[in-house]
């Protein structure tokens, strides 16, 4: 990294980045085509994995099946400083390659995972609306497999 200064080396500091973002932006490449999609996620951290829901069809999908390697960032926006010309902010760069997952049963995990990590009460949610068979074979999953992650604050 170019400002050392301003990297997190903290594993944790880095993982509680992860855990507190609600949206990645996801870099993918087709051919030399780039294409950036933001999607909600779930932390995996003992899988070291993002997972996310998406359409079973669409531009992603086909940018994927074409090319699997991925690079996504996800901030915490602490705010533009009126006056100072800056943004302070913690961010992550997660590097890996994008899974098309479909076993029902990591299907069903991923949307655990999303839950837990989104809902302010996972428990309600699966109670109120349990997941079928059905719905979980309609619904298009997405697995980032994390290789690499770099992390970076604002100064001050
Ligand atoms: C905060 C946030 C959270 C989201 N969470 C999810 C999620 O969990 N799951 C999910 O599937 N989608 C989510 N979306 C929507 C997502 O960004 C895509 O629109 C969606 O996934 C469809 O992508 P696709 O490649 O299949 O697009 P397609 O339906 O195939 O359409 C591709 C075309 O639509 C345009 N396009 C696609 N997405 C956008 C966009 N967001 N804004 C403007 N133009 C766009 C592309 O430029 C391209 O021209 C979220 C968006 C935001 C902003």
């Amino acid at each position: 990294m170019n400002r050392q200064d301003k990297e997190i080396k903290d594993t944790t500091e880095i993982s509680e980045i992860l855990r507190q973002g609600r949206f990645a932006t996801v870099g993918l490449c087709r051919a030399d085509e780039p294409y950036v999609v933001t999607l909600s996620y779930g932390y995996d951290s003992e899988r070291n994995a993002l997972y996310f829901h998406c359409a079973a069809k669409g531009l992603k999908l086909d940018f994927i099946k074409a090319n699997p390697n991925a690079c996504a960032t996800v901030v915490d926006d602490l705010g533009y400083v009126q006056g100072e010309c800056s943004h302070r902010y913690r961010s992550v760069v997660v590097w890996g390659l994008m899974a098309i997952v479909e076993d029902l049963a990591e299907k069903e995990h991923a949307v655990r995972v999303m839950q837990d990590h989104l809902e302010r009460d996972p428990e309600l949610v699966r109670r109120n609306s349990p997941v079928t068979t059905e719905s979980l074979e309609k619904t298009g999953f997405l697995r980032l497999d994390i290789r690499e992650i770099t992390g970076k604050k604002s100064a001050g």
